[in-house]
């Protein structure tokens, strides 16, 4: 038996669209409805089929729900839970996707009613795509989803949210909120940092063209592009609601990069050696988790080499 009988999704972009087509291709059968303050992302939600209906407003898309799932940018998680609070069904689980996960807690603190139970969590699995045609049912698949319930949250509504996540094909694992924000802070907030950091350099140069930073991507730029070409409204968010965390974080690297930068000036070759060898574990170590291919430079594809003629 599916863990829900009838789940509602509030925002319909990527993840929330593709947590639809995941729900729909893994637990047939769940009645879901959703809700988008944009209407075309809502008319494309129906033209998609994504979803049994879309509804008027977020309160008449959470009524008699069993989960509740916020699939908005981290800042409209207040206004989202003030809007459905009294909507709310007695017994329900009201979750998230959001990619900070204190802010989250407290945004909704006010907004979970008696006999609601509140069970954010983040499913570390995304593109740098927006939108519902974007999402695809096997984003979850292989992932990992961090539950973050607050301490007083029963423990059987985390285990169904487990289940539930389970069943989409995630891993899942459970984490108090605010170590949640200091790891994504490392492993995918600063990265996404110092992509927007680096491609904002690169177009602000004046001894080196436009074109000519297009022209030689290859050599590593392109790699950062695909990051800093993320939503610009979910990384203000995450930013603006994982301040703390993420300049942890930034102090730390400001002063790493300060240490290679004496390196080079010095000639210390053995200091960069030593780091850039220890960076090559730790790309091994993910592809041997799983987490990525190993193929090289990322699986593309390339113009096969012509054959070698003996003796040219
Ligand atoms: P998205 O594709 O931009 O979709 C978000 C949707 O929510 C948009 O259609 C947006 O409409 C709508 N929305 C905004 N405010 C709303 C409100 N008050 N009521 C109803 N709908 C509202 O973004 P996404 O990538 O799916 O991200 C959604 C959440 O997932 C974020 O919290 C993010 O942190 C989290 N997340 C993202 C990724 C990723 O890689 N993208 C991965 C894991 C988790 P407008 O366009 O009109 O604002």
């Amino acid at each position: 038996m599916t863990p829900f009988a009838r789940i509602a999704i509030i925002g319909l972009g990527l993840i929330g669209s593709s947590l639809a087509r995941a729900v729909r291709a893994r637990m047939p059968g769940v009645a879901l409805t959703g809700f988008d303050r944009d209407g075309a992302v809502c008319e494309t939600v129906r033209r998609l089929s994504l979803l049994d209906s879309v509804a008027g407003s977020p309160a008449a898309a959470v009524a008699g729900a069993d989960l509740v799932v916020l699939a908005v940018p981290l800042g409209a998680m207040r206004a989202v839970g003030e809007a459905i609070r009294p909507a709310l069904a007695e017994g329900a689980i009201l979750s998230d996707v959001g990619s900070s996960k204190q802010a989250v807690i407290d945004a909704l603190a006010d907004c979970v009613p008696p006999g609601v139970q509140l069970v954010p969590a983040h499913p570390v699995a995304g593109t740098e795509q927006s939108g519902p045609e974007a999402g695809f049912a096997s984003l979850f698949m292989g992932r990992w989803c961090i539950l973050t319930p607050p301490p007083a949250a029963d423990p059987a509504a985390v285990a169904r949210l487990a289940d539930f996540w389970t069943r989409l094909g995630s891993r899942v694992e459970t984490m108090d909120a605010r170590h949640h924000d200091l790891v994504l802070a490392i492993t995918s907030h600063l990265p996404h940092l110092i992509a927007y950091s680096i491609v904002g350099t690169a177009s602000d140069l004046e001894d080196v063209t436009k074109a000519e930073v297009i022209k030689y991507s290859a050599g590593g730029f392109r790699d950062f592009t695909r990051i800093a070409a993320s939503d610009p409204t979910m990384w203000r968010d995450v930013f603006l609601m994982n301040r703390d965390a993420v300049l942890e974080m930034l102090a730390r690297f400001s002063e790493d990069l300060a240490a290679l930068q004496r390196a080079i000036r010095w000639g210390d070759g053995e200091a960069l050696f030593r780091r850039f060898e220890a960076s090559r574990a730790i790309r091994r170590a993910i592809v041997d988790a799983g987490q990525d291919t190993g193929a090289a430079d990322f699986g593309r594809s390339h113009p096969e080499t012509p054959a070698t003629t003996p003796g040219a």
